[in-house]
């Protein structure tokens, strides 16, 4: 999401006639993207302005802006630790960002400002600048409704809603035209998209039938409102990928209580075979939080034993961090961060093993896999992605965005490598 959103803020500015510098030395105008989602996110952030700081008093007349998330919830922190700033805008405030920065570089305004934002904005009118490449992320959707107790995501991005589907299609379609073959729909809850009648399922139907467009990927589903009608709409192919992120988090109910997801185990592991038995290539992917307050050893254990239930095809796994003003952070952070990186390395090596398995596989397979660039490793190969999104090697000299049918012969490291048998 905050790559898309770094992408809008540059289609707003070059659109009013701002222009991209390569070297941070050599620019007007340094603005930083944030996350609030993980304590370390924030601290990185806070370092970065700091260095930031060192070149703007250098160079006075630099603009230093933050914005996201960070620059919603921790104003005082950010002028006490990076006084240098200049401007802080929260993630519904980018609308305003040329004005302003206008008048802070024409010296008409004092020494700081922080934007306000506008409750409800969903910039659907605006034309993300993306570069070239081959994905192109594209938000349905803003903000989000669930609470989850952890989570600082509704605290500063806001209630959530959807963007009109008229909008969404004129934005792939324009995608297409500048040449990505593939979208990926984001939102935190994609699933819970709604405009009018039209629900996520609808609008993937239609998504689908944007001419030119080849692959179809979107995140993040929630386990509770994970349709059946999503379920069929995966079976019927096409162009939409057989891959999907649906983050379990717990594999223990009271965990999953107190973190208020609103599934219960079984209910996700359910959920997982249904789909599983409809589509069997699937690839299922997950976010995993270890030490929540009050897991206990034998909670730990059944996220684990989950992991060996599921045998996800990949995972991101973290470890719990407070956050100020969720629901969580008023428990008690109980699990010794010892134990909770200890926690955390037990879960990426069993995540580790299955997606290993899951690379192995793969050999003797067929797959299609989208063409992106040369390899960095090795001229003579190129590399891509196939519909489940495993990066694959293929040798040979091939076309960015060209579909490729190959055969998978061997793992090396985190990629398949194949022959082709048919280019489509
Ligand atoms: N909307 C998505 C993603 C939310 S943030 C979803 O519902 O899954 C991405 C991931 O960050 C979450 O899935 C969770 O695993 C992790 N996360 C969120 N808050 C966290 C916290 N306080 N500490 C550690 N990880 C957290
Ligand atoms: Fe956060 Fe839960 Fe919303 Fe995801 S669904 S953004 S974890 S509150």
């Amino acid at each position: 999401m905050n790559v898309y959103d770094g992408e809008l803020v540059t289609g707003l500015l070059l659109s009013d006639g701002f222009g991209i510098t390569q070297e941070a030395e050599d620019a007007d105008v340094i603005l930083i993207n944030t996350c609030s989602v993980r304590d370390h996110a924030e601290q990185r952030a806070l370092g970065r302005l700091r260095s930031l700081g060192a070149l703007k008093r250098k160079q006075p007349h630099l603009v230093l802006g933050v914005l996201g998330c960070m620059a919603e919830r921790m104003q005082e922190t950010i002028l006490k630790t990076a006084p240098d700033v200049d401007l802080i805008a929260g993630p519904d405030s980018y609308r305003q960002l040329p004005e302003i920065i206008r008048k802070h570089l024409n010296g008409s305004f004092g020494k700081f400002s922080i934007v306000p934002g506008d409750a409800g904005e969903d910039f659907t009118d605006i034309m993300p600048s993306r570069g070239n490449g081959i994905n192109a992320y594209m938000a349905i959707m803003r903000g989000c409704n669930n609470y989850c107790s952890y989570c600082i995501v509704p605290h500063v991005r806001g209630r959530e809603r959807s963007r009109h589907p008229d909008d969404i299609i004129i934005e792939i379609e324009r995608s297409v035209e500048e040449g990505f073959p593939e979208v990926t729909l984001l939102g935190q809850n994609v699933n819970s998209y709604k405009w009018s009648d039209l629900g996520f399922h609808e609008l993937l139907d239609r998504v689908s039938r944007v001419s030119g467009l080849k692959r179809i990927r979107f995140l993040t589903s929630h386990p509770r409102d994970l349709s059946e009608e999503l379920i069929e709409r995966m079976v019927m192919g096409g162009n939409i990928c057989p891959s999907l992120h649906l983050p379990v988090q717990a594999g223990s109910d009271r965990i999953l209580k107190l973190m208020k997801r609103r599934y219960t185990r079984s209910e996700y592991v359910s959920k997982i075979h249904k789909l599983r038995e409809a589509v069997p290539d699937i690839a299922i992917t997950t976010d995993l939080l270890c030490g929540f307050p009050g897991e206990t050893e034998n909670d730990f254990q059944q996220t684990l034993d989950l992991i060996g239930e599921v045998r996800f095809d990949d995972a991101f796994t973290f470890k719990y961090s407070p956050r100020p003003g969720t629901a969580a952070a008023a428990m008690e952070d109980d699990v010794p961060e010892a134990e909770k990186v200890e926690r955390l390395e037990r879960m990426i090596a069993l995540c580790r093993k299955y997606s290993d398995n899951s690379r192995k596989e793969m050999i003797g397979r067929e797959v299609e896999v989208l063409m992106e660039s040369v390899s960095p490793k090795n001229a003579s190969e190129w590399t891509g992605r196939t519909g489940c999104g495993r990066v694959t090697l293929v040798p040979g000299a091939y076309k960015q965005g060209q579909l490729v049918r190959l055969k998978v012969e061997k793992v090396l490291g985190f990629s398949l490598w194949g022959n082709p048998v048919l280019t489509v």
